[in-house]
């Protein structure tokens, strides 16, 4: 898998860059539909390629933002209390334990800015979160990747990757790119063999669409396990990507410690605003995420017909190994239309769409790939 902060490294001839930001290639987001219509020639092309909600907010939050936007012209609550507090409760947690960012980018950064100084460890499995390596390296920091086995995480590895130099172990559940999750017997299995004093992140990024088999962090480990940090998103499941706002549960001394490096009104008002009416709305929002489970079904049972099988999905998206074909089928899809994650070599993500996307997406496949 192409780590992509080893690409297009720019090298700055104005002003004296730190190295650690030298060294980091430009953000490359994902391809756009527009991007690949105008490359390929071709209209109504549509991105898979995100792990985007395929659906608009519903009118309750759209309708939040509406009046939100009227007050723009002040600045929001830096602290965004109520959403906290709201948050807390919701969650059964006490509003000390939350806190919210800009995205669970945003507190992902603000972790790394916390407590990483030049030279800390950061282990995380790999591959995984492409910020991970970013925000690591921007501080001075070194990762220490651990690799998948079966396209799912090795914990005692990633265990035995820990040192007195770690700070920090990062773990995406559902991982991203693969889509497999871990229990929370196996989180606690492995915060049994790690030294209190290391904190882990569990990236909960695509939490409402795993299996509840698999448990809940905050419930089952928040109390025994002081240093787990789980991150979790209004981006994906609540369709909010846009509005950029993520919230952590963690120990009160670690809220406190990343609450210092919010920078200021980054969660801003129209965010807190269609958060809120968004949690107003779960009843609403939740139907569409049943739909997005019916459909990751759907396409994992057609993928799996067609001789593809895949890894198992718990996010709203699927990971489907293609080795060597990844490259050429990754364009044969643009070329019809279908927008999706390429991994160079090893796979490609595809996430899950309106069910008349999934349809595009899977005869585009069957065309690309039995060709
Ligand atoms: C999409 C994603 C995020 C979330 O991003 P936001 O900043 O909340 O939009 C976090 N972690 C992982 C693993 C993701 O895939």
């Amino acid at each position: 898998m192409t780590n992509p902060d080893q690409q297009n490294v720019e090298t700055s001839t104005v002003g004296r860059v730190r190295p650690a930001v030298a060294a980091l290639a430009s953000y490359r987001p994902g391809k756009g539909a527009k991007q690949a219509e105008a490359e390929h020639g071709i209209t109504n092309a549509i991105k898979l390629a995100s792990n985007e909600n395929p659906y608009e907010p519903v009118p309750a939050v759209v309708e939040a933002l509406r009046t939100a936007a009227t007050g723009v012209n002040r600045y929001a609550d830096h602290r965004a209390t109520e959403l906290r507090s709201r948050i807390g409760s919701w969650l059964g947690v006490a509003t000390e334990r939350i806190t919210v960012g800009c995205g669970s980018v945003g507190l992902l950064q603000q972790l790394c800015l916390a407590y990483l100084d030049p030279g800390d460890e950061v282990v995380y499995p790999w591959p995984s979160f492409e910020a991970y390596p970013i925000m690591v390296k921007l501080m001075g920091a070194v990762p220490v990747t651990v690799d998948l086995v079966d396209h799912a995480f090795d914990l005692d590895a990633v265990a035995a990757a820990v040192t007195d130099k770690t700070k920090i172990v990062m773990l995406a559940t559902p991982n991203n790119p693969t889509g497999t999750a871990l229990s929370t017997e196996q989180i606690a299995a492995f915060l049994d063999q790690i030294p209190p004093e290391v904190l882990v992140l569990v990236d909960e990024a695509y939490r409402e669409f795993v299996d509840p088999t698999f448990g809940d962090p905050v419930a089952d480990l928040g109390d025994r396990y002081p240093n787990v940090v789980v991150s979790r998103t209004f981006s994906k499941a609540y369709g909010l990507a846009g509005l950029r706002v993520g919230y952590v549960v963690a120990d009160p001394a670690v809220v406190a410690e990343l609450d210092k490096v919010l920078l200021a009104f980054a969660v801003n008002g129209m965010a807190q605003a269609g958060a809120l009416a968004a949690l107003d709305a779960l009843d609403e929002i939740q139907p569409k995420v049943d739909l997005v489970l019916a459909e990751r079904s759907r396409v994992v049972a057609a993928l799996a017909d067609a001789g593809w099988p895949t890894p198992d999905a718990q996010a709203n998206f699927v990971y489907v190994p293609l080795g060597d074909r990844t490259d050429d089928i990754a364009v044969g899809l643009e070329k019809l239309g279908v927008v999706i994650r390429p991994f160079s070599g090893v796979g490609m993500r595809v996430t899950i769409g309106s069910p008349e996307e999934n349809d595009r997406f899977l005869a585009a496949f069957h065309e690309v790939a039995e060709s």
